[in-house]
């Protein structure tokens, strides 16, 4: 069965597209992580999964069942945001119990899942707690829990760590992963970080300007980016982009050979993808170039060089 498909779905505000045919399958219990920069239209795509938002044209189906024609509640789909939207007056007992309450589950029901739903987020002795006496990362588990305890077909969550300090951040990203798996249920993850799309997703939809550029494991999304746009996005430092030709097998101007038989001899304009991490540097090296900075980073250096006039990481 699959978890989530989007077939061909548009959408445009005041007459500028924000998504463009946007298509995409995710397998049940899938965790997948949409990755973009600012404005690439992450959040309107969970919006319209959510149905929040319609889109102008294209389709959704979760669990093999269309629902973009169906009203928000009726699509059993959990969204988080990042503003964990917690009640303040209601303890963490109360406040997990809301969504239930809402769908008149009874009381003896409600307590049973409460209680299975805060041992599972780690909150079971802080039932009785406000948002206000827990810490952040508590607050958003406490989020992530009300989203769980309405056994939901769909996770959707918009950057829901970003408010979290570095730390517990990175921290999260590990919790997240292995309440999903427990609970096995697709799940959508929206951010713009890239070290937590590449940390946590079975697969990474790279959104770029509405469209998406590339949908693959963290591995095949950073050692074969299938766009300049990704290769460029992602890795941090970036990856070092020489642009040129080929001429009788050699990149001109850098005259470095390339040795894969299946390009042209001939071609006008190429651009190399060169990871810093695969330049070394040596005194007897082939290639002649200036050191022209180096950047202390604890575990290592980053070093720009001049080479035949551009700049390499
Ligand atoms: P960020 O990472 O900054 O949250 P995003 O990738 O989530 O960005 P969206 O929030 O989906 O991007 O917005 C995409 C574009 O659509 C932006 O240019 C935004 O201004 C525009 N947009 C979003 N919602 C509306 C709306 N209701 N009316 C008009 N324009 C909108």
């Amino acid at each position: 069965m699959a978890g989530l498909v989007l077939r061909e779905v548009s959408k445009s505000f005041d007459g500028t597209p924000v998504l463009r045919e946007v298509s995409l399958e995710l397998a049940d219990g899938e965790l997948a992580v949409v990755l973009g920069p600012s404005g690439c239209g992450k959040t309107t795509l969970l919006r319209i999964i959510a149905g929040l938002e319609t889109p102008d044209a294209g389709e959704v189906y979760i669990g093999n069942r269309r629902v973009d024609l169906l009203r928000p509640r009726e699509r059993n789909v959990a969204l988080v945001f990042q503003n964990y939207s917690l009640y303040p007056h209601m303890t963490v007992e109360q406040n997990l119990a809301f969504p239930l309450r809402a769908a008149r589950v009874p009381r003896r029901e409600i307590r049973q899942r409460v209680a299975r739903v805060a041992e599972l987020i780690g909150l079971s002795e802080r039932l009785k707690s406000r948002p206000g006496e827990l810490s952040g990362g508590q607050r958003q588990r406490v989020a992530l829990g009300r989203a769980i305890i309405r056994e939901p077909a769909l996770f959707l969550l918009d950057e829901p760590l970003s408010n979290l300090d570095a730390d517990l951040r990175v921290r999260m990203r590990g919790e997240l992963v292995a309440l999903q798996r427990k609970l096995g249920t697709t799940l959508v993850h929206v951010t713009h970080d890239q070290s937590e799309a590449l940390s946590m997703a079975d697969r990474i939809v790279v959104l770029h300007q509405g469209r998406i550029e590339q949908v693959g494991t963290p591995q095949e999304i950073y050692r074969h980016p299938a766009t300049l746009f990704v290769a460029g996005f992602i890795g941090q430092p970036r990856m070092n982009l020489l642009h040129g030709s080929i001429e009788r097998n050699l990149l001109v101007p850098f005259g470095i050979p390339l040795l894969n038989r299946e390009l042209p001899r001939h071609l006008d304009r190429v651009v190399l993808g060169l990871r810093p991490e695969a330049i070394e540097i040596r005194p007897d090296g082939e290639y002649v170039a200036q050191v022209a900075g180096v950047e202390y980073r604890g575990d290592s250096h980053t070093v720009v060089l001049r080479f035949k006039d551009q700049s390499l990481v």
